[in-house]
């Protein structure tokens, strides 16, 4: 080697290569998620009156839509909040100081409610999780019959927990509240899963369903949602927790309607969730949760085939409790702060964070709302040359096997034996 070639060997080494990231942004985590074009086109828009004409009716058809997706004929009431506003919402109109209620852990955000309801004067009780699991329904209701003085006023629980994407069965639970033959309120956080994953309010017996806006439901956060069944709009008359802002009763009388959002409507989102509910009509509810089983069941047939010993592994044990909108992957001796700081800053694709225990341990990918194959291909694919590029162990190309997945669920026509050649999945 002369030493023109060494000076040049060293220069192409120090040197970084240009980063690969410019061009449309991957946001992959778990909320908010991607706002499609529509709904921020349908925002920018002029203030109307908010009094009488156009954002009335725009108003009041969305509050008249808002029960079929949630599946109840419940009462819908939206907040300027967040989801936490919304958890609020639902606590103070039910519940009084002292009230005690049964929080069912599996994962960090039912916990995270509960948090909130201590601090109102609630006595909180949480029903730990099984590590890695989904709530069990027989805890509940072994919890429940030794409550024999009906002491716990309502029950907690999260649809999808979005830190360790467990998927909860509402339907069992509600079954193991009956079995203790229990009164307790069935509240139930579907921040991550509504317009996601089937959810059936009123079949399933649920009282109080809780959402946000930045989710499933692709518009920008700041919208609260709640859902009130007819034994929590009359929990709500006895509830001393109840302030002038949050009050149902306030916000369902008649009279004007700014009353409906104790104030100024949140126009823009009104008009961007009026978009966001025309997509899912325009798509059929019933389809929107097929998609979600179809790009969860990709992601999931890539991180199957990465998973190695010392590696990356899924967090949710049973493969019947991981949830079709987020996954939380462990990533074992491989450095997940590097493995998401690849994807950013040299590819252009941001993955979330592991939240609380899961700090620092793994990475999540949101597969939540406006979002297909190309999108979650894409996001796969890039995961995997971060991994390769760092020298990360896996056990497996996850890509084909991914493309595998969403093959079967393409619809398409076989036109020939389907070979090809070279390609041993
Ligand atoms: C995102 C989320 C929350 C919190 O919602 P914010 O809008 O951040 O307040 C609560 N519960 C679940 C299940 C969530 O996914």
């Amino acid at each position: 080697m002369t030493l023109a070639d060494t000076r040049l060997a060293t220069r192409t080494h120090a040197a970084t290569p240009p980063s690969l990231r410019h061009g449309i942004h991957f946001l992959s985590i778990p909320g908010p998620s991607v706002t499609p074009q529509r709904v921020l086109a349908a925002m920018a828009r002029a203030m109307p009156n908010i009094y009488e004409g156009d954002l009335v009716a725009r108003s009041e058809g969305i509050l008249a839509e808002l029960p079929s997706i949630a599946r109840t004929s419940g009462i819908p009431f939206i907040a300027v909040a967040n989801g936490h506003g919304a958890w609020e919402m639902a606590l103070t109109n039910t519940l009084s100081r002292g009230d005690k209620v049964l929080v069912l852990e599996s994962g960090r955000f039912a916990v995270g409610w509960g948090e909130m309801a201590k601090v109102l004067g609630i006595e909180v009780e949480i029903l730990n999780a099984r590590p890695r699991r989904a709530v069990d329904p027989a805890a509940v209701e072994a919890r429940l019959r030794a409550d024999r003085a009906h002491e716990i006023k309502a029950v907690m629980v999260v649809q999808i927990d979005t830190a360790s994407s467990v998927w909860n069965d509402i339907a069992a639970i509600r079954k193991a509240i009956d079995a203790a033959g229990h009164p307790a309120l069935y509240m139930v956080d579907c921040i991550a899963s509504l317009g996601c994953v089937p959810y059936e309010m009123d079949a399933w017996g649920v009282d109080v369903t809780v959402a946000g806006s930045q989710k499933g439901l692709m518009v920008p956060p700041g919208l609260g949602f709640c859902w009130a069944g007819p034994r929590a709009m009359e929990a709500c008359r006895r509830a001393d927790l109840r302030t002038g802002y949050w009050d149902w009763l306030a916000r369902s009388t008649e009279g004007m309607h700014y009353l409906r959002y104790c104030g100024t409507p949140p126009v823009s989102h009104l008009f961007a969730l009026r978009e966001a509910l025309d997509m899912i009509a325009e798509e059929g509810l019933e389809n929107v949760w097929a998609r979600h089983t179809a790009l969860a069941r990709a992601v999931r047939a890539a991180v199957a085939v990465w998973s190695t010993p010392g590696g990356l592994e899924f967090n949710v044990e049973e493969a019947a409790e991981r949830s079709n909108a987020v996954t939380t992957v462990l990533t074992g001796g491989i450095d997940a702060a590097r493995l998401r700081t690849v994807c950013e800053e040299r590819a252009g694709l941001t993955l979330g964070i592991g939240l609380g225990t899961f700090e620092g341990r793994a990475f999540r990918i949101g597969h939540m709302g406006h979002l297909n194959p190309p999108m979650i291909l894409g996001t796969l694919a890039t995961i995997e040359a971060a991994l390769i590029g760092m020298g990360a162990p896996i056990g497996g190309s996850g890509i084909a096997a991914a493309a595998i997945s969403i093959a079967a669920d393409l619809g398409t026509q076989a036109i020939g034996t389907g070979q090809v050649h070279g390609f041993n999945p």
